[in-house]
């Protein structure tokens, strides 16, 4: 690594933790290859708002662990902005991504329900997106932002396959980390992802569907 990259780095990482330290938010690098975490059981890094914890498990290569950090960090900046998109996903003190995965683990809500959480989740995680893209070009991030935000738009996307296959994806088999899907993934954040295309639906099928 040169020492560009490094100082850039480091340079973000105090960022994060003086930003976390202002509002009292706890800046946790585990040493760990995941995070354990209810309904999800594994999971690479988190924001928890109610615990007031910003965690990222860190014992993978950099490439790996950076963009999630920045990622992580995103959801950070919505809660302290308190965002629209941010507040619209807490419905009466539940996080609307967690009645997703008690949907998928059999909890029953109606059609009109579920798609309302996974809309607002998925509004969630785009606005989250267009942050990281910005903290990436900030701080002059040693990632490639083309190849980040067709990862983004991996997940974006499979939001919508949740809803039609009514599954989740393993850890190590992330969208944004299958070649196969990135690939196919515009280089552009869009404003809208209400339509899945079936040539994704296709390529989650051959390549996360369990
Ligand atoms: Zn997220």
């Amino acid at each position: 690594m040169t020492c560009v990259k490094k100082n850039s780095i480091r340079k973000f990482i105090n960022h994060v933790k003086r930003e976390c330290e202002k509002v009292n938010v706890k800046f946790i690098m585990a040493d760990s290859e995941f995070l354990v975490v209810e309904y999800r059981t594994r999971v690479n890094g988190y924001f928890d708002e109610d615990n007031l914890a910003l965690v990222c498990a860190v014992k993978k290569s950099r490439n790996e662990w950076l963009p999630l950090l920045v990622h992580e960090f995103g959801h950070f900046g919505q809660h302290k902005d308190q965002r629209k998109v941010w507040k619209n996903s807490m419905l009466r003190g539940n996080d609307t991504s967690e009645k997703i995965f008690a949907w998928i683990k059999g909890q029953s809500f109606s059609p009109k329900n579920i798609k309302k959480y996974v809309r607002l989740t998925r509004n969630v995680e785009l606005d989250c997106e267009r942050r990281a893209a910005r903290l990436i070009k900030k701080f002059r991030l040693p990632i490639n932002i083309a190849r980040y935000i067709q990862g983004a738009n991996a997940y974006i996307y499979f939001h919508n396959y949740v809803l039609l296959r009514r599954t989740w994806y393993r850890v190590g088999k992330e969208p944004y980390t299958i070649p196969e899907i990135v690939d196919a993934m515009p280089t552009t954040l869009y404003n809208h992802y209400d339509r899945l295309p079936q040539k994704y639906v296709k390529l989650y099928d051959k390549y996360i569907l369990q």
